[in-house]
This record gives C-alpha cells, structure tokens and sequence, in this order.
C-alpha cells in the first residue's frame, strides 16, 4: 500500500468513527429527549379552583335524586338510591412505565377495597364506554366480585371472559336499544373515538383504526391488546330527567340530532391537539345539539397516576388549559353551566 492510499484508509476510518460517535450521539439524544417527554410532570388546575363544584355534604339520597361519584376519566358512578351503576370503574391506572414498556393487570385487590369502600356489593352493572385499558381494564372485575354484570361490546365480552366471568354475567349492549336497570334506562348510541395522537400512533399505543378484541383477553397483557371495540356514548334517562356519558372526544355526524340531556359528561381528551376547527366542531356537534343545563368535562386527568385528589391533568403540553378555556368561554357565551369534578367528588345531577 502506498502511503497516499494509507492516508486515505486512516481517513475512511476516522470518518466511519466519527459517524458512529454521531449516531449514538444521536440516538441517545433522541431516547433522552423521548424520556423527558414521556415523564414530564403534570401542569396543575389551580388556577380553573373556581370551576369544580362544591362539596357535597355526606347523608342518604334523598328520594327522586340522582347522585354521581366521580373516579376519574369517564368512571362515574350513578346511584339512586335504590340502584347503583358503574360506568368504566377504570381504577389501576398503571404507571406509564408498564403502558409502554410492560404488561398491565387489574389490582383486584384496590378494585375490592372499592367495592368495600363504596358499598358496591348489589352493583347493577358495570358498562364500558369502549375497550381501551383505560375504560375496560377493571371493568370485569367489578363485575366479578358483585352481583353487576358487565355490559358493553362484544370486545368488552372478550375481556369479560379473560376475567373468567361466566357467560351469565356477561352483558352484550347494541347501538339504539334500551336496556332498564331500576329506574335507569340506559341507550348506546354509537359514536366515534377521538382522534389519535401522532406520537402514540408511532408507538402502535393509537390507531384511527376500529380494531376489535377476538377472543378472551387474560390479563396481564400489553395495555395496546386492550382494542377501541367501537366507541359508544351512553344516554341515560330517570324519572324525567337524562343525562349523557360521552367518554371520548370523537363524533358521528348527526348521530344525537334527536337528543335532549339534561347533563353532559363531556370527554376532552386529546380534543384540543386536534387544532380549532375540531375543538369547535366537536362542540357544536355535542353541547349545541343536546343543549344541556351542565356541562362536566370528563378524561382530562393525568390516567397514569394513582386515583387520588387532587386529580393532575394530563401532561400532554396545552391539553386540557386549552380546552377547558374554550368550553368555559363557550358555554358561558351559551349560558350553559360547567363544572368539574375531583377524584371521589360527588354532586347530584337533578
Ligand atoms: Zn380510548
């Protein structure tokens, strides 16, 4: 080899190094900077202290009252006094951690503690909104240590029966068909999930796509196993007065036109990512059609920590500051109340 060519061997080499030196360089910049995102912490609500509802002395239900407890994201306890019903009861709230690194399970031993705490144990029934962990992973297991049965999808069927529910407590429930539970008459009204967020699609957590649960889902098990399964919002009717669970920031186009509540539990999450024109489509498509009295944002807490107030919103940059300051401007503009709950809060709906 010639000392020219000796040069430009050493040169090569050197570069290839320092192009190794750039891509670890890179990568662990890229892992740093996803880290850091991934466990930022929370913003918090101080400032919207004045727009949670006030606290609701302790005592028996009077008559022809409905009570609703709060737990969290679209978790809502309904209770009349005669009849309890429990909407999602998604309480674990796995650590981030094991939602994208890990395999996730139901504690069963909190979700007994709450049964217990609660005085859950003639439960009516447990009903999903949709199938993600997030609404469906405790779900069966209320059921299980109860006397409710699980109601929701046919992929809410299939973590049922991972759970080990026989076939008896298991409760398929179709878009536009009433189904009674005491004085509650509750319709799924098929609706739409919000769209996903583009981080949480590239790491396959999201999907624009409807995919649905085939078989019996055993937990543990990867929180994506946990499929959408079809998003439905619940109408909920007692005596003369309704209310309506709506769980995801999504929409059908004309799919409540028919619709009058009384109550809006209205889901926020990853509404205002989805820029302006969504925020107020969705509004207009919700609150303006069913013209409720209130209005009470629901999925807008931080889902990966404990259940515990007070609740932290969710850490997406903006998310829920933005779209709450545009549903108190909004609703007051239409005059419509809004009020939030905290974890455990409890308010009666009329
Ligand atoms: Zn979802």
């Amino acid at each position: 080899m010639t000392l020219r060519y000796r040069h430009l061997t050493q040169y090569i080499m050197a570069q290839k190094v320092s192009v190794k030196s750039f891509i670890i360089v890179f990568v662990s910049v890229m892992i740093l900077g996803l880290m850091l995102y991934l466990f930022r912490p929370s913003p918090d609500l101080t400032s919207y202290r004045n727009h949670f509802a006030p606290t609701l002395p302790e005592g028996t239900i009077p008559e022809g009252k409905v009570k609703v407890t709060y737990w969290g994201v679209s978790s809502l306890l309904l209770d009349d006094g005669e009849t309890k019903v429990l909407i999602d009861g998604f309480v674990t709230r796995p650590p981030m951690r094991k939602v994208f690194f890990g395999n996730i399970a139901s504690d069963t031993g909190l979700v007994k503690g709450m049964i217990k705490q609660h005085g859950l144990e003639q439960l009516s029934a447990v009903i999903t909104c949709h199938s993600h962990y997030d609404h469906a992973l405790d779900a069966p297991y209320f059921a299980k240590y109860t006397d409710a049965v699980l109601m929701g999808s046919e992929s809410t069927m299939q973590i049922g029966r991972g759970a080990g529910l026989f076939e008896g407590k298991l409760q398929l429930y179709h878009a536009g068909q009433p189904f009674q539970l005491g004085k509650f008459r509750i319709t799924p009204i098929l609706s739409k999930h919000v769209p996903a967020q583009k981080t949480a699609q590239w790491l396959g957590l999201q999907s624009n796509e409807t995919r649905n649960i085939s078989q019996p889902l055993s937990q543990p098990t990867k929180a994506n196993a946990f499929e959408e399964g079809g998003t439905y919002d619940l109408f909920i009717e007692h005596d003369n007065n309704s209310l309506l669970v709506k769980a995801s920031a999504g929409y059908l186009t004309n799919a409540l036109d028919t619709l009058h509540a009384d109550v809006l539990f209205l889901g926020i999450g990853l509404l205002h990512p989805n820029g302006k024109a969504y925020e107020q489509a969705y509004y207009y498509k919700t609150v303006g059609v069913v013209k409720p009295s209130l209005v009470i944002p629901i999925h807008w807490d931080n889902f990966f920590k404990p259940l515990r107030a007070p609740l932290l919103p969710n850490p997406y940059p903006d998310e829920v500051k933005g779209a709450l300051d545009f549903l108190i401007q909004q609703t007051k503009q239409d005059s419509i109340a809004l009020q939030l709950l905290d974890a455990f809060q409890a308010m009666y709906l009329f």
